[in-house]
């Protein structure tokens, strides 16, 4: 029997700011002040002062309490599904979070000696190797600190790649199916966009780009699988044209999700791509928090890969700074270390059986929304998805509501809401990622739950006002975004 977790409005505190909690002089640690000799020995005079302006003055159980009720108002992956299309929401396994915390990890700095941090360097030399071998890409660096960031440094090293050739070129072709990210890491590098329009089977169509492509044209930049959820089927017949005219073709791998142990982008003609550590290789991310987002590339681009590189020699690791045609360096010292950490821990728990299983579960778990849905929902376009689906709001607008009424109505359900709004070529698009970590019981509470709602939109109040279960309710977001108001104020008036 199926047993839905059902969402209820729990014990909310109406929590102050921890700074209107302050009192002078209450203190939160109790380690001995140091005094005289000691003190001054520990840090020159220069630096001390008696009081640190601005900081909050609370005991150790207010600032626990402090935060632990406003984590009650939060939903994460570990309080349930997180269907967030595109952003790879799966659980992480705990074992990673205590193995990047390890002393050896944590207590090194980038300053020290060579010799003395060896095993970091042997993980991120071997984490490469790994990325290199599921990828098929020849070389791969850690360095960026976001798929964004990974996506820059892609186009910078093509960039840099056809200036050494000449003419680093004007433009880039991008489909309606990219993520948004990708117009912007092109702009980064003062290229123009070309939209190309994907075609009614929701792919990018060979003969379009013959037309669009150029020697103006240094790359198509395309994701693959794309926002639509759907593999891009021509991709070697697009990869042939765009290299025969001299350009580079960058993937953009955030979604490797669906990939692992099946399809290697290396030996479909890519030249570049980024992988999203946090998302396929399970680091908790949103919120802004750090990514990692390595870059692999094939042979021809990987003299212009960032600086330094990690070597293996008889001696031990060492750095290789001296390559004339990199691009230099794009991160400070070597990347967002401990998510490469979890990374690793997680390749290695998985081993490529597990990954290869865990792909296969992502695209079994998002085709058996698409059915279970599929039947009172509109699918945008209905084919064998990979790791996510993507619904329009046909039915919904026929119901009276919008997508972003149900995406609400689904947190007073126990789910976070799917993307909503995206991709832009979709009317009033639902994207769905499931990802491999949620059971079969999960998905059918997810199914009952866009049934209910469907149901509730005969009296479209219900969904219209909701979510009504959570500390507050609607907000205006785009005021939310520009004049941020932190403090609680009563429900209704945001
Ligand atoms: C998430 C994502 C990105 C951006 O990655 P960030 O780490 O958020 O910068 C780029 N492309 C695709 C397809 C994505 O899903």
């Amino acid at each position: 029997m199926k047993r839905c977790a059902e969402a209820t409005s729990g014990l909310l505190f109406r929590e102050p700011l921890i700074f209107e909690r302050s009192s002078p002089g209450r203190e939160g640690y109790s380690v001995p002040t140091p005094t005289g000799r000691k003190r001054a020995a520990a840090i020159p005079g220069d630096y001390l002062r008696d009081s640190i302006p601005g900081m909050p003055e609370v005991a150790e159980p207010e600032v626990v309490r402090h935060f632990l009720r406003l984590s009650h108002w939060n939903f994460g992956v570990d309080v349930g599904m997180y269907p967030l299309g595109s952003c790879t929401m799966k659980y992480n396994p705990k074992v990673n979070e205590a193995v990047a915390r390890l002393g050896g990890f944590t207590g090194i700095h980038p300053y020290m000696p060579v010799a003395w941090v060896q095993g970091a360097l042997q993980l991120i030399y071997e984490l490469e190797r790994y990325l290199a071998e599921i990828s098929g890409m020849r070389a791969v660096t850690l360095q960026p600190a976001a798929g964004a960031h990974g996506e820059f440094t892609g186009m910078a090293m093509i960039r840099k790649a056809l200036t050494e050739r000449g003419n680093p070129r004007t433009k880039v072709l991008i489909p309606d199916t990219a993520h948004g990210t990708n117009p912007a890491s092109c702009r980064l590098n003062d290229y123009r966009i070309v939209q190309l329009r994907s075609t009614s089977e929701g792919v990018v169509d060979p003969e379009e780009v013959a037309r669009r492509m150029d020697d103006e044209t240094a790359a198509i930049m395309l994701t693959n699988p794309n926002t639509l959820g759907l593999f891009e089927t021509h991709i070697e017949e697009i990869a042939e044209i765009v290299h025969e005219q001299g350009g580079f073709v960058f993937c953009d791998g955030a979604n490797m999700n669906a990939l692992l142990g099946r399809a290697k982008p290396g030996a479909m003609g890519i030249d570049v791509m980024q992988f999203n550590l946090h998302k396929t290789f399970s680091t908790p991310h949103g919120g802004g928090g750090p990514g990692s987002g390595p870059v692999g590339v094939a042979e021809v681009l990987e003299p212009y890969l960032p600086t330094p590189r990690i070597q293996a020699t008889p001696d031990g690791f060492e750095f290789d700074s001296d390559r004339p045609l990199s691009i230099g360096r794009i991160k400070s010292f070597f990347g967002n270390f401990t998510i490469m950490v979890r990374a690793y821990a997680y390749i290695r728990e998985m081993g490529p059986e597990g990954l290869r299983q865990a792909s296969d579960m992502a695209v079994l778990n998002a085709n058996y929304l698409r059915k279970r849905l599929g039947d009172s929902f509109n699918v945008a376009v209905d084919v064998p998805c990979m790791h996510e689906v993507v619904l329009d709001d046909r039915v919904l607008t026929k119901a009276g509501i919008k997508t972003m009424d149900l995406a609400k109505r689904l947190i007073d359900k126990g789910f976070h809401p799917p993307t909503v709004y995206f991709p832009l070529c979709v009317s009033g698009a639902l994207m769905i990622e499931p990802t491999e970590t949620e059971s079969r019981e999960t998905l059918d509470c997810f199914v009952d739950a866009m049934h209910e709602i469907l149901d509730e939109a005969r009296k479209p109040e219900t969904v219209t006002s909701a979510p009504q279960v959570t500390g507050i309710s609607r907000v205006d977001e785009v005021r939310a975004a520009r004049q941020p108001v932190l403090k609680w104020s009563p429900r209704g008036a945001a």
